[in-house]
């Protein structure tokens, strides 16, 4: 049976693109694509694989919706539409995740609880969200709900938790715009603490749930360590980890420099970074809140210095206003991770043009089975620059 057999929904969920293809041959693929963007710069490595390439994401996100029949469904969103494919169990997500989804699905109609309607706003439950802590066992479940109110709260809590004692926090999140994005503002813990807790790299993480983490925390361990190796710090640098998350980068590479300034945007995010500093003991790590382009612009203009800066930005890659401030500060090293080697081949075009030297390519298979590749590529600054 092949891979495209074993998952009956792969043409219409849009979430691979290379479900039928062998993961040798996947590999084979990605490293091709990555060695066509990113040769015109630096070497390009072998791409670091799995040795277990299933089940390997630890978030996942359920869409619920019911069908003519009144049968409700979860799962996800056919691809550049609204209609809701249903999906029980996904060869890419963790089982454990999933098995929660489907649980949850099967107590709605006892607890009277409709699924939202997106066009009519009639209805409660919109999205779940489910996280576990692979190295901690930890799960967080997160019901997106259209308002505020879930009735028969505490027996919900207790029903799920009987099912899966492994969950360690609920948390509601009220969504009652009309909105692509999955997650409301507000939010209410009505089981727990609010957040899991993960270990990377020996250090522990708290993640709150609007917060991004890494979804392959097997491949994660990997490109930190690659990226840290490539950073040559000695213990005497001024580290800048911008587009920090929870502050993973920075919090691993702490005790190998002599400060370091985590960058982030999303307020949850920082909020968790500066609490995991401080759980693991890390007194030379400090965040802020903002733009990493505007930061970087304000130390640039004050005329500050950095020795390395580490840059993770999302897909849509970097900025000029950033880049240009990262090459004022002059720094001898920058790390830059992206999951876009597209965008990335772009903004190495900006800092090879300014100063600097693209060094090597490292390509990671964070996401077997999907399109996508994650690669840390090392620039130093050019001699005559
Ligand atoms: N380095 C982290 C996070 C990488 S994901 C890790 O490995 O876990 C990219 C992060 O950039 C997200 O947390 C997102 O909130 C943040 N981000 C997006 N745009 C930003 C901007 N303009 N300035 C600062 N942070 C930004």
């Amino acid at each position: 049976m092949n891979k495209a057999e074993r998952c009956p929904v792969y043409k219409k969920c849009g979430g691979c693109q290379y479900q039928d293809i062998s993961y040798k041959k996947q590999m084979e693929m990605k490293q091709e694509q990555v060695r066509k963007l990113l040769k015109p710069f630096c070497r390009v490595y072998p791409i670091v694989g799995m040795e277990n390439p299933y089940h390997y994401r630890n978030k996942v996100h359920a869409v619920f919706d019911r069908r003519p029949d009144g049968a409700i469904i979860s799962g996800v969103y056919e691809e550049k539409t609204h209609r809701v494919v249903a999906v029980d169990d996904c060869l890419i997500e963790d089982e454990k995740a999933d098995a929660i989804i489907r649980d949850i699905r099967g107590m709605l109609r006892s607890f009277k609880i409709k699924t939202y309607d997106e066009d009519t706003g009639y209805g409660l439950l919109r999205h779940v969200l489910v996280r576990r802590g692979f190295a901690t066992g930890e799960i967080m479940v997160v019901l997106v709900l259209g308002s505020p109110i879930l009735p028969s709260k505490n027996n919900f809590v207790k029903a799920l938790r009987k099912l899966h004692p492994e969950i360690t926090t609920i948390v509601i999140n009220v969504n009652n715009k009309k909105t692509s994005m999955v997650l409301g503002e507000k939010e209410t813990v009505i089981y727990g603490r609010g957040y899991i807790e993960d270990v990377l790299c020996g250090q522990t993480f708290r993640i709150s749930p609007k917060s991004f983490y890494q979804v392959n925390p097997v491949q994660t361990e990997k490109l930190y360590a690659k990226a840290i190796e490539l950073a040559g710090l000695t213990g005497r640098e001024r580290v800048i980890d911008a587009y920090c998350g929870i502050g993973t980068i920075g919090i691993c590479a702490a005790d190998r420099a002599r400060e370091v300034i985590g960058v982030e945007l999303n307020r949850d995010a920082v909020r968790d970074a500066v609490r995991n500093a401080k759980r693991n003991e890390k007194k030379n790590v400090s965040f802020y809140t903002a733009d990493a382009g505007k930061i970087m612009l304000q130390m640039a203009e004050q005329g500050e210095r950095a020795d390395v800066v580490f840059m993770d930005p999302p897909r849509s890659g970097s900025d000029e206003i950033f880049m240009a401030s990262v090459v004022r500060l002059r720094p001898k090293r920058i790390v830059y991770i992206s999951c876009n080697p597209e965008t990335q081949a772009r903004d190495l075009k900006y800092f090879t043009s300014n100063g600097y030297r693209a060094e090597g390519a490292y390509p990671f298979d964070c996401f077997p089975f999907t399109g996508h590749t994650e690669t840390c590529v090392l620039l130093t600054k050019a001699n005559r620059a």
